[in-house]
């Protein structure tokens, strides 16, 4: 099933790549490749829920959720897609706040105009420039319209662009449903673009269309150093993009498993300062559901403030006391009166992402960390002095304790020893065994990228198995 839509995804690149002449693809023949390439993926994403895939899950049914327009807020009209897309009206014109992602980008354009009527945007507001905020900007623009983003919109752009033969495939290990090749296509191509107006981090740009009041902030430090928010002082309403993550409230994505630069602990902490200093009554993220309410927004915003900070500053105080990284991961915990989900980022991640980004890679800890031959290129040498079943029996007792964390040290360990296939085959067992065990652990405290990549790594060791 899902082989034949990948086909299908094939299908459409191949036949975009046929055409005569390539740079006469107009506004129109694009949004249909792009929905054409949209409509494969949620086929064939639709396929892997149905086999009930468990790798994946949660992306699944971001891709699989219908697209469909509400109006969320006075005039402000929401398409909802892997990431939303927004129009916010006016009686001398529109704005634009994120454009999706490329694939989806075109049926949301579509559902919105025919809600709100066909139009140009005056203005795009871009939220960041990760791709699923950015896909339809090209589809959207007209002539005049101007687009506003981040001082360091381009910078982020920039290495992510040059960077997306690496990126796209650890995207594709924790989003299945992603193409195998990057689209590079002239009609599908989201990236290079050039603000007209660039918002730093000091002053706020802010304009008015038909009487409405628009502000734009910079709130670096969420997903990126490039991003920026969308306030509507007369309605109290905060277009947050990803600032706040997908669900509110939640422990947010200091590190991200996709590789990406690292997110500044302080700055995201001050961006929240800047926030509460707005009296915000809805929240409209980019991605899932609103939130109402000044009450819920304003206790949200406090608790993932203070849990920031509390990270922060016990891993420097951890760091100045002397302790080594894994200690501080082990040992710091949010406080009950913190408790926020780990969903998105998990604090243990967070407290090496500050670690590094304070002291970088060196741990201070293993001198042959300052040296490029790694562990395994020794492996090969222990195997001839390695006892093969006192080996699988301390892996075997280490599952049986539930010492998880060591059982897998020790598996990656002898994997590396390259031994004779009576040993290899057991262990290969033993390693599918601890990845599900590890797995099942996760999902206590679910963090969706720790379990995207055990479903990977899961899989794969199937894969292998004799
Ligand atoms: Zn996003």
């Amino acid at each position: 099933m899902r082989s034949r839509n990948l086909l299908i995804t094939l299908g459409v690149l191949v036949a975009v790549l046929v055409l005569p002449n390539l740079d006469a693809l107009k506004s129109k023949a694009r949004q249909t490749i792009a929905s054409a390439a949209g409509k494969a993926a949620v086929t064939n994403m639709s396929g892997v829920v149905a086999e009930n895939n468990a790798r994946g899950l949660a992306a699944a049914e971001l891709i699989t959720l219908p697209i469909e327009v509400d109006e969320v807020a006075p005039g402000v009209f929401r398409a909802s897609g892997v990431g939303n897309t927004f129009v916010i009206t006016t009686s001398e014109g529109n704005v634009v706040f994120d454009t999706g992602l490329v694939i989806q980008a075109s049926e949301q354009i579509r559902q919105l105009k025919a809600v709100v009527g066909d139009f140009q945007p005056v203005k795009i507001v871009l939220s960041h420039s990760h791709a699923d905020h950015v896909g339809g900007t090209r589809l959207w623009s007209g002539e005049e319209t101007q687009l506003i983003a981040h001082e360091e919109f381009e910078e982020e752009q920039r290495y992510l662009t040059e960077l997306n033969p690496y990126l796209h495939q650890r995207n594709r290990t924790l989003f299945p449903w992603i193409p195998e090749t990057p689209r590079t296509l002239p009609g599908m191509n989201f990236r290079g673009l050039i603000p007209d107006i660039r918002v730093d981090n000091d002053i706020p740009y802010t304009f008015v269309l038909g009487g409405r009041r628009f502000e734009v902030h910079a709130t670096p430090g969420a997903e990126g150093a490039d991003n920026v928010v969308l306030w509507l002082p007369d309605d109290k309403v905060l277009l947050a993009g990803d600032f706040f993550g997908p669900q509110f409230p939640q422990f947010p994505n200091l590190f991200t498993m996709r590789g990406e630069k690292m997110r500044k602990p302080v700055e995201y902490v001050n961006s929240i300062d800047h926030l509460l200093d707005l009296d915000i009554e809805t929240l409209l993220p980019s991605h899932l559901e609103p939130v109402h309410g000044a009450e819920e927004v304003r206790a949200g915003m406090i608790k993932i403030r203070e849990a920031v900070d509390f990270v922060h500053s016990t891993t420097v105080a951890g760091m100045n006391a002397g302790k080594s990284l894994s200690e501080l991961m082990v040992e710091i915990r949010l406080p009950e009166r913190l408790l926020l989900s780990e969903t998105h980022g998990k604090v243990s991640w967070a407290v090496k992402s500050i670690w590094e980004y304070y002291a970088t890679w060196f741990h201070f800890d293993r001198t042959s960390e300052l040296y490029a031959t790694p562990q395994s290129a020794v492996l090969g040498d222990l195997a001839g002095i390695i006892d093969a079943d006192a080996a699988l029996s301390l892996v075997h007792q280490k599952l049986q304790r539930s010492e998880l964390e060591q059982a897998l040290l020790l598996l990656e360990l002898f994997e590396g020893l390259n031994t004779e296939p009576e040993l290899m085959a057991p262990l290969m067992e033993l390693r599918v065994k601890v990845l599900s065990q590890l797995r099942e652990r996760a999902r206590v405290k679910s963090n969706d990228y720790e379990l995207y990549w055990l479903g990977s790594e899961l899989e794969k060791a199937r894969s292998e198995l004799p």
